[in-house]
């Protein structure tokens, strides 16, 4: 593909003639690509690459199905970035953001103000969350809120007159955002390398992957092995300077590592031992995802803060923020003064009334119980037979999110399974046979993930693994024709 002048008008007008009816066939799909690869900046991204390629234009979306701009269908196993829980196409959460907009679009509740979906959004909130939640902070995003926490735990241990509380202990291959304190936060390598971070006083932990960690251990005794890794980091810092431990329930971008039920509840033990803030990121497993309302229930963790975005508005418009349990809210609200912090889309109104319709949807649809009790056992059991097919070494899954390690060949144990170069980008080329055939999976190096919306049917779960299962057999063919098996 080209690169386009800034200025070539021509291009420009066909696309805007065609962008504002995103017709399949009147859309002028060269035109687009062509200014994307000229203009559009993506988030991690080749673009080099990209254009090469030539990227692809997702132009409409209904239910759990998307369209491209060639007219092709796909069914999006990855719930567009883990958050279009209720689906594509809801009527009445545009309904009631076009309302929200005529009658209030924006206000700032920095100077004693407030609105009303704000306020109605951080009862809704606090009324879902666990009993010790009792105040939320709003923010644009995931990454924000995470930001948002690094702040609120050392103005906490400031308030306390214990200063020296500043670091946050958090674990490799965690994903949590990519502003600067987020992506400190996180333990990504290939973040860390670019912009000179992480910035001071974030240290990390190894995962509880079992697969990757776990050879010779039984699951459980793993959790435990994996949770006494924070009691010995806090033992090496000295408890006196540690603030807190954050992690995902479920670590979603590193790759859909489901820690053994052992895990949490010994963190929690330890993080109460020391008296550390316990934060959850629940950014991805918030609102239904696992089949609680929120991962730490499921996973017998008591969080002090959590944060979340994605699904509280099912991604219909952005909003994040933190939930701020009594503990904090205490110090924050009792004692604190100003907390010097806050963002102009804080609380937006027209983001808070999208988020309040999602969450009557979710309630009135009772969209997480189905998790729990038909949909999420049904995904682990289309999971557990895509585990059988040659190319696959094991599978998990926990309510609406799972994943499959792709192998050479099949071992006894997840352990003992033969694995690809992680160098070929076996993952990547499997990517490419499932979104060919019309089903997005995502791939983080040789493991293969699904978060499905919530609202995906048995039927169409049966949809998307059978073609899964077809994708498998051809990526196999590929990889046996590259040489690789
Ligand atoms: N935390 C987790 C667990 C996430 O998965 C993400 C996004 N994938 C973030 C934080 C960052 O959210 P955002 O992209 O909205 O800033």
């Amino acid at each position: 593909g080209a690169i386009m002048a800034a200025d070539d008008t021509a291009v420009l007008a066909a696309s805007m003639t065609t962008a504002r009816v995103p017709d399949t066939e009147t859309f002028d799909t060269r035109a687009i690509q062509e200014l994307d690869a000229a203009h559009f900046l993506h988030p991690f991204t080749d673009h080099a690459a990209l254009r090469d390629k030539g990227v692809r234009v997702i132009v409409r979306g209904q239910g759990v199905h998307l369209w491209d701009s060639d007219g092709k269908q796909l069914i999006d196993g990855m719930s567009g970035l883990w958050c279009v829980n209720v689906g594509y196409g809801r009527t009445s959460i545009s309904q009631a953001v076009y309302r929200q907009m005529e009658t209030l679009p924006f206000y700032n509740s920095f100077f004693n103000t407030t609105n009303v979906p704000a306020v109605q959004l951080a009862a809704e909130l606090v009324a879902l969350a666990p009993p010790q939640f009792s105040h939320v902070f709003f923010t644009g995003s995931g990454s924000e809120a995470n930001d948002t926490i690094v702040r609120m735990v050392r103005r906490y241990w400031d308030i306390l007159g214990q200063p020296e509380r500043q670091v946050i202990i958090s674990r490799k291959n965690a994903y949590h955002g990519s502003t600067m304190a987020g992506a400190s936060l996180g333990g990504m390598a290939g973040m860390h390398a670019q912009g000179g971070l992480p910035i001071p006083g974030i240290r990390h932990i190894e995962q509880p992957n079992y697969a990757e960690l776990g050879a010779g251990l039984s699951e459980n005794a793993f959790g435990l092995v994996a949770a006494a890794w924070l009691e010995e980091e806090i033992l090496a810092l000295g408890a006196d300077k540690v603030a807190a431990f954050i992690g995902e329930p479920v670590q979603g971008a590193g790759g859909v590592i489901i820690p053994p039920a052992t895990y949490w509840p010994e963190v929690q033990r330890i993080c109460d031992k020391y008296g550390i803030l316990l934060v959850a990121d629940e950014v991805i497993c918030g609102f239904g995802r696992l089949g609680t309302w929120f991962g730490s229930e499921l996973m017998g963790m008591r969080p002090d803060l959590i944060s979340f975005a994605k699904g509280v508005t099912s991604g219909y418009v952005p909003l994040g923020g933190v939930l701020v349990g009594k503990r904090v809210a205490h110090a924050l609200v009792e004692q604190g003064g100003d907390f010097n912090h806050g963002f102009t889309y804080s609380g937006h109104p027209v983001a808070c009334a999208a988020a309040l319709e999602n969450l009557r949807i979710l309630k009135g649809e009772r969209l997480v119980e189905k998790v729990a009790l038909e949909t999420g056992p049904h995904l682990k059991a289309a999971f557990n037979h895509l585990a059988t097919h040659p190319l696959v070494g094991h599978a998990e899954s926990c309510g609406m999110v799972a994943g499959l390690n792709l192998v050479r060949a099949k071992g006894a144990t997840v352990h003992e399974c033969e694995r690809f170069d992680p160098a070929l980008g076996v993952g990547m080329v499997c990517r490419g046979h499932m979104f060919d055939n019309g089903v997005i999976m995502r791939a983080v190096g040789e493991r293969m993930i699904v978060a499905p919306p919530l609202v995906m049917t048995k039927a169409e779960i049966d949809e998307m693994a059978g073609k899964i299962w077809d994708c498998l057999d051809l990526t196999l063919a590929d990889l046996k024709a590259r040489g690789w098996m």
